[in-house]
């Protein structure tokens, strides 16, 4: 789909999650997956983007399905049905079992949601542990999770009226509407002591530049609708009255943004001297955006 094939919502007035005052942003370029044309706006009490106007939700799953080939060999139709795979190692859904069984202590069979599961590459995983449930937006993606005997459906309501012990969110917040109602619904759907799990690309790490927010390697027009910042969310988790912490991703560590972003509390040596760094040697912090950074955080939320 182009750009002129969307149809479009009323324009946002206000911030979606603190409802402040938007100013007009940046107009996406075409790349890599991302349209051209996309206007977005920014929120700096949130420090957060969001397209504006938004498509409108029936151009959007037309647009997750679609069969046209804009990529070099894939449709965005095969992208999506795939995507767990290419979009999460099995490295990290290793690790992030490890991180579950130590946070979740209990003999009893957990149920496990993966929101946005593709074809089901976490579910797989855990299926002969836990009780596992999938939602995905793409229909090739549910078709081929069920291939696997697993139970993905294109909407919570199709799938299962129980609450969830973990619920997990890889690259799925960014490409949501209206983040703050998602997450009243979703909290709804967590047991008290269950772990909602987020990984999604903020622009505090080194790829960001805000002089020039149409080049970040993440703006992908129209699929991810709001570019999140570590304030952002965590002024969604105080919206949504969750608690929430910030975990670093391997690629990230190295930021000195997300370091002072985490610690900041703690007033760490390491965050300052970063800082420091990255503020008079420039060229420090594009060494760094060249080789060592995605750009994309974990982020553990509570009720
Ligand atoms: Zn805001």
């Amino acid at each position: 789909m182009r750009r002129e094939e969307f149809k479009f919502n009323k324009p946002l007035e206000k911030c979606l999650i603190c409802q402040g005052q938007l100013q007009t942003s940046f107009t996406s370029q075409n790349g890599v997956l991302c349209l051209e044309g996309f206007h977005y706006s920014y929120c700096s009490n949130c420090d957060f983007y969001m397209i504006n106007p938004q498509p409108a939700e029936d151009s959007l799953s037309c647009f997750y399905n679609d069969d046209e080939k804009p990529l070099k060999e894939q449709t965005i139709k095969d992208v999506y049905a795939d995507y767990t795979s290419n979009g999460l190692t099995y490295k990290k859904v290793v690790s992030l079992k490890q991180r579950f069984s130590e946070s979740i202590k209990t003999n009893r069979r957990l149920k496990y949601l993966d929101f946005g599961c593709g074809p089901g590459l976490m579910l797989y995983h855990h299926k002969d542990n836990w009780d596992c449930y999938g939602v995905d937006i793409s229909d090739a993606a549910c078709q081929n999770g069920k291939m696997l005997g697993l139970k993905i459906a294109n909407s919570l309501d199709k799938l299962s009226d129980h609450k969830f012990d973990v619920i997990t969110l890889f690259d799925v917040i960014e490409h949501l509407p209206d983040p703050v109602s998602f997450f009243s619904m979703i909290k709804e759907k967590l047991n008290e002591e269950g772990i909602i799990f987020l990984r999604l690309p903020v622009i505090n790490g080194f790829l960001f530049d805000r002089r020039h927010p149409r080049k970040w390697k993440w703006v992908y027009a129209p699929y991810h609708l709001t570019i999140f910042s570590v304030r952002a969310i965590k002024n969604i988790a105080k919206k949504s009255r969750l608690k929430c912490s910030i975990i670093m991703d391997e690629d990230m560590w190295i930021s000195p943004e997300i370091i002072v972003a985490k610690y900041k509390e703690k007033n760490l040596i390491l965050a300052k001297i970063l800082r420091r760094l990255a503020k008079y040697f420039p060229s420090f912090v594009w060494f760094f955006r060249l080789f060592f950074t995605s750009d994309t955080i974990f982020v553990e939320l509570r009720k």
